[in-house]
Formats: C-alpha cells, sequence, structure tokens
C-alpha cells in the first residue's frame, strides 16, 4: 500500500499529520500540482487520529453560507472518490435525519433547511409521518420527555468507510512518490527570520520548505513549536458500537436535544455516538458515565434496543474552534507555515476539499475563495462564522 523510506534532509513541502486531511493535501499537491517531493510525517500509525476513529458521517447541511458551500462541495468529491482513487471507499448514501424536539430546535432546523435550500443542497424539512416511514423504528410517541416533532431530511447525507479513505489516499500517494514515514514524531520547528527552516523529529532534523500543520487534536502543540497561537482547545470524543443486529435502520439519525446520533453499518452494527466531553484532555480513553448516557439518549429514541450489548467504545480527541468553524490558511507569524486545523468533531467530511484547497493554496500562494472566509485572520478581525448550530452535536 505504501512503502517505507528513509528520512531525507529536505523536502518542498514536510506535512505534519497523515489523517484524511494530511493524505488529502498530499494528493492533491501531487495530482493537481505536480509537488511530490513531499514527507508526512505521522507519529503513529497511519490513521491513528481522528480519521482511523471517526462515526463517518458525511452530509452538507450546514447553517452558514460559507460553510454550505464548501461542505457540499466536499461531498461531491466523495461521491467521485472510488472512481478517482481506484478504491473502494464504501460511501453509502443512506440519508440524513436531524431530529427536533422542540419549537427552538425546529426554528434552528427550518433556518438550515432554507439556507440549504437557496444554495442548492437537498435538505428540507419533514414530520412524523414521513420519519416513520423513513424510520419504522423509531418511537414517535407524544408521550416521552422529548418527542419527536420534525426533522431536517438531507437525502445526500450518509456514512463512508473511514479507514478505506485514509488507505486510499495514502496508496495514491505513494503511487505518486509522495513519502509517507509513520512512526516519525515531530518534535520542534525552527524558525529563523519570521520563516521555518527545519523541522525535528525523533528520526532527526530535515529542510522544510513549506509546513502543514494538520494534526487535528494535537494542532496547537504543533503550532506552538512554530511560535504560532492558536484559538483551539482539545476535548474528547467518545462513540461505541453495538454487536450486529438485523438491518433495521437505513439512514444517519442525529438529535442535539438529546446529545446522541446513530448510523447502522452494513454489517448490522450500530454506531452511536455523543456530544463532547465536557472538559480539556488529550486522553483517548473512554468512559462509563458517556457510555451509559449514550445508551439512555438512543433508548429514548428506540426503546426496542434496550437488550443490544456494546462490543467497543472509543475516544478521539478534537480541535475545537469559538465558532465551530475550521482554520484553513497562512500563518501570520511565520511566512511558509500553513495550517489545516481547527476541524473538531466533524472535519473527516470535509477532508477532500479541505486538501484539495490547501495544496492550491500552498502551490499558488493564493487561498480558493471557497476557504477564504475560514483564514485565521478572522479571529483579528472578529468575523467569525458561527456554525455551531449544525456542527456540536451533528457531526
Ligand atoms: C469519535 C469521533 C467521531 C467523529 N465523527 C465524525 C463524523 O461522523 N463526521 C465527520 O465529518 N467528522 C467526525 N469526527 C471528526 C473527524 O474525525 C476529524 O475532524 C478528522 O478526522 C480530522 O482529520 P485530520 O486528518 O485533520 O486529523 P487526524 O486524523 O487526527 O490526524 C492527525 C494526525 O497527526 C498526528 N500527530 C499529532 N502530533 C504529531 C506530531 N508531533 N508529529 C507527527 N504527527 C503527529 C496524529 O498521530 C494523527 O494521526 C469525529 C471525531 C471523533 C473523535
Amino acid at each position: 500500500m505504501w512503502r517505507p523510506h528513509r528520512l531525507h534532509s529536505n523536502y518542498d513541502v514536510v506535512i505534519i499529520g497523515a489523517g484524511a486531511h494530511g493524505l488529502a493535501a498530499a494528493y492533491y499537491l501531487g495530482k493537481k500540482h505536480g509537488i511530490r517531493n513531499v514527507a508526512l510525517l505521522e507519529k503513529s500509525y497511519l490513521g491513528a487520529g481522528a480519521s482511523g476513529r471517526n462515526t463517518a458521517i458525511l452530509r452538507s447541511n450546514y447553517r452558514t453560507p460559507e460553510g454550505i458551500p464548501f461542505y457540499d462541495a466536499s461531498l461531491q468529491l466523495y461521491r467521485q472518490m472510488s472512481q478517482e482513487l481506484e478504491w473502494n471507499v464504501l460511501f453509502s448514501r443512506c440519508g440524513h435525519l436531524s431530529l427536533g424536539h422542540s419549537d427552538s430546535s425546529v426554528t434552528g432546523l427550518r433556518v438550515r433547511a432554507e439556507n440549504n435550500q437557496l444554495l442548492g443542497v437537498n435538505s428540507r424539512m419533514i414530520y412524523p409521518e414521513e420519519i416513520g416511514r423513513l424510520v419504522p423504528g423509531i418511537n414517535l410517541s407524544r408521550d416521552t420527555r422529548y418527542p419527536i416533532l420534525a426533522a431536517l431530511y438531507h437525502p445526500p447525507g450518509g456514512i463512508i468507510r473511514h479507514d478505506a479513505v485514509v488507505w486510499g489516499y495514502a496508496r495514491a500517494c505513494d503511487r505518486m512518490g509522495i513519502e509517507i514515514h509513520p512512526f516519525t514524531e515531530v518534535t520542534g520547528i525552527e524558525v529563523a527570520n519570521g520563516k521555518a527552516t527545519n523541522v525535528i523529529t525523533n528520526r532527526g532534523r530535515i529542510g522544510a520548505g513549506t509546513i502543514l500543520n494538520s494534526t487535528a487534536g494535537w494542532a496547537t502543540t504543533i503550532s506552538k513549536m512554530a511560535g504560532v497561537p492558536l484559538p483551539i482547545v482539545t476535548h474528547p470524543l467518545q462513540a461505541c458500537v453495538s454487536e450486529p443486529l438485523k438491518p433495521f435502520l437505513d439512514c444517519v439519525i442525529v438529535s442535539a436535544t438529546l446529545h446522541v446520533y446513530l448510523s447502522q453499518t452494513d454489517k448490522g452494527e450500530l454506531v452511536m455516538g455523543a456530544e463532547i466531553d465536557p472538559y480539556q484532555s488529550y486522553s483517548m480513553k473512554s468512559t462509563l458515565p458517556t457510555l451509559e448516557q449514550i445508551a439512555i439518549y438512543t433508548l429514548e429514541l428506540f426503546p426496542q434496543l434496550h437488550g443490544v450489548r456494546v462490543l467497543r467504545q472509543w475516544a478521539g480527541i478534537c480541535d475545537m474552534t469559538p465558532d465551530f468553524a475550521p482554520i484553513m490558511g497562512r500563518a501570520q507569524e511565520v511566512s511558509n507555515f500553513y495550517m489545516d486545523v481547527g476541524w473538531g468533531t466533524y472535519g473527516f467530511k470535509a477532508s477532500p476539499i479541505a486538501g484539495k484547497c490547501m495544496a492550491e493554496l500552498i502551490a499558488t500562494g493564493k487561498p480558493p475563495s471557497l476557504i477564504e472566509p475560514f483564514t485565521p485572520a478572522r479571529f483579528h478581525t472578529g468575523q467569525l462564522l458561527g456554525e455551531k448550530g449544525a456542527a456540536a452535536v451533528s457531526h
């Protein structure tokens, strides 16, 4: 799939972090811009970060006029990805339902439906009768703590095989001669006169023409090495998977009010997740209180699942920004230091378009218009993006 390499003394581009984002940027640097003297440095195995731990939900039903076209462009790339990489990434476009359980949450979903439609994204409000037809097992009783009043239905959303995306990009990068270096940890970055010169690793020092920080949950640790401050905090996010069940759920279900979401894999397992842990941490250990929370809220939606056993539970770490939108661009403090970070709980779906846009920015020096609003400078100008309503629990 990808070959081992000796670490060379110099690269045109050094990408720190070989998750889906770092790999996608490397892929488009090689594919679209012919820049192949690129090293991807990964402190662990490929996919060890959130790219191998997420719940693989893809969608573009965001809230803001900046977010919606950006995520939609990513969904288009995902649709072509199996052909593009000649590698089946198992994208199942099963549809995505965000449930509303109160007047205020339904109002928020309506705003998203309107904004989506205005920008050409297929989303619409549906009500209990249609919800019942799409998800026959869901509890539509009015006699619950949070009855389901309506839902935002987004047919193009779905789930993908996250490992396949990572492996597909890695294989394609390797075929272009781009070097992937697993178990290569960056421990320092040397900066002189506002320019990064060398990257220090546990395997030695390397010169870098350009550096891209794509380390998600670890983003601030790398930026700090270059002297670039980031308004990001890191929180764990947990998920779990049940034993396989007969297929009964052909749609992704999200409830922001209940802080839970679930989908059923092709194998029949239920993949269930929650909101971020309420404290900052770099720990990737799962906890019993979160599992209990996921179970309680899942049973409010599907009481018939009460006897189902959980097979595995895990955690990843997420780089949270104040406005629940990513940071993509060049650092003001260090002229050749780029960032593709702040992906929080929702960044897997963005990896192809983020990689494509970051590659263009690095190759041409100009940010594509799709990512201009996500510039790190917005935290100085105050032009924040306000995507929380569509990105918090919904991933
Ligand atoms: C439980 C969970 C569920 C999620 N569900 C969804 C979802 O359904 N849909 C969605 O779109 N998003 C989801 N996300 C978020 C999504 O997974 C992330 O935003 C996305 O994968 C980030 O990708 P990345 O490539 O930027 O980072 P990562 O995949 O985290 O890669 C960063 C890499 O950097 C490496 N690294 C760190 N420090 C160093 C160093 N010093 N030297 C070298 N390498 C280093 C790490 O080992 C890691 O492999 C979820 C996340 C979690 C944890």
